[in-house]
């Protein structure tokens, strides 16, 4: 088995990452940016995990250290990224810490991973079309957003904060031609439970899309909103098949193939938690037309997917306990 170096472990989908990794045999080195999330991870983690502080993607010797200190690293799952859609400054906050972060990662991983073989970008389903489009994507798409417009919208600079940090990395292996073989996973929107449930108060951007769902009164509107979207521990698993050699090189989208509607969630929320007062909600209303296709990575990946009523039961009750 081998040593898989993450970044950003803390993270919602990292956690989950770590876990499965662990749970198939693999020694895990996470970074994190503080000693005592580090010191949290290691009592979650008792068994074939470390970690190492990264206090920031932007300082240029960071990963460097974490490749001298630790020859044996063969992956490296790059996770870490702002996960925020409010900035003060978008390029200091959001897109430099993205692209220059990944930059940095890729460079010390040349230069000090002495047995690195794989390298994972975490992406998103965000750099395949600009927000809110619904015109059908595919493993070929990128969106078109400039620096320009990011700097005056967060949810832009988002978007093309990880569209330019995955260009990099393609442009990174077709260049330096490092050591190292690289590909990228590319999620909807995530959902789905903390992979430790004392972490559920602390609620990732993305658990709290149908926690917000949890609060609402029999009286409220359900707000409309529909997309591609996948469970994180789904999203997980993918990373671990991204070690694996006949995806090397390949953009790989994470995506259910049904679209959720959040009156389906409502709905299913209803169904298996009746006591709360939610508004009425019909299961059967069609939901749109699933945009995302994924056919060359379903050929690649294919496993069954954690339904939306198993991710909604999941979420909710974890919430509930809490
Ligand atoms: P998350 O819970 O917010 O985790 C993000 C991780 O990155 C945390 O460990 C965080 O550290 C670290 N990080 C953020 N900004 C940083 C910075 N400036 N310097 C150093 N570390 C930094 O987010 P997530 O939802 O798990 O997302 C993980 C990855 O998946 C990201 O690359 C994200 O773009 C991608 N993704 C997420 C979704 C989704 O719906 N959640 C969908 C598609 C793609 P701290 O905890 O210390 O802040």
């Amino acid at each position: 088995m081998s040593t898989v170096l993450v970044s950003g472990a803390n993270g919602y989908i990292a956690l989950h990452i770590v876990k499965q990794l662990i749970e198939k045999g693999h020694t895990v080195i996470g970074t994190v940016r503080r000693e005592a999330t580090g010191e949290d991870l290691s009592k979650k983690f008792p068994k074939n995990f470390s970690f190492e502080v990264v206090p920031s993607l932007l300082s240029e010797t960071a990963f460097n250290e974490v490749f001298q200190k630790h020859p044996e690293i063969e992956y490296f799952l790059h996770t870490a990224s702002p996960v925020s859609f409010h900035a003060e400054d978008n390029i200091k906050e959001i897109v430099d810490p993205a692209i220059q972060g990944t930059t940095l990662a890729l460079v010390a991983a040349h230069k000090y991973g002495k047995n690195l073989k794989h390298f994972v970008y975490t992406s998103s389903g965000a750099t395949l079309s600009r927000p809110g489009a619904t015109d059908d994507v595919n493993e070929e798409l990128w969106n078109d957003i400039s620096l320009e417009e990011a700097k005056s919208n967060s949810i832009l600079a988002y978007f093309a904060s990880k569209t330019l940090a995955e260009k990099k990395v393609w442009s990174f292996a077709k260049e330096e031609k490092p050591q190292f073989t690289v590909n990228t996973v590319l999620p909807s929107y995530v959902f789905g439970p903390q992979a430790f449930d004392k972490d559920a108060k602390d609620l990732n951007i993305s658990v709290q899309f149908v926690t917000k769902l949890v609060g609402l009164k029999e009286t409220d509107e359900i707000p409309a909103m529909a997309g591609p979207f996948s469970d994180v521990r789904d999203v997980a698993r993918f990373h671990v098949e991204a070690l694996k050699p006949e995806t090397y090189g390949k953009r790989l989208i994470v995506t259910d193939p049904v679209q959720f509607t959040n009156e389906r969630i409502v709905a299913l929320i209803k169904k298996n938690f009746p006591k709360l007062n939610l508004p009425k909600a019909d299961l059967n209303l069609p939901v749109p037309p699933q945009n995302y296709k994924a056919e060359a990575t379903r050929k690649l990946v294919n496993f069954e997917y954690v339904t939306l009523e198993q991710l909604v039961v999941d979420t909710v009750r974890q919430f509930l306990k809490e």
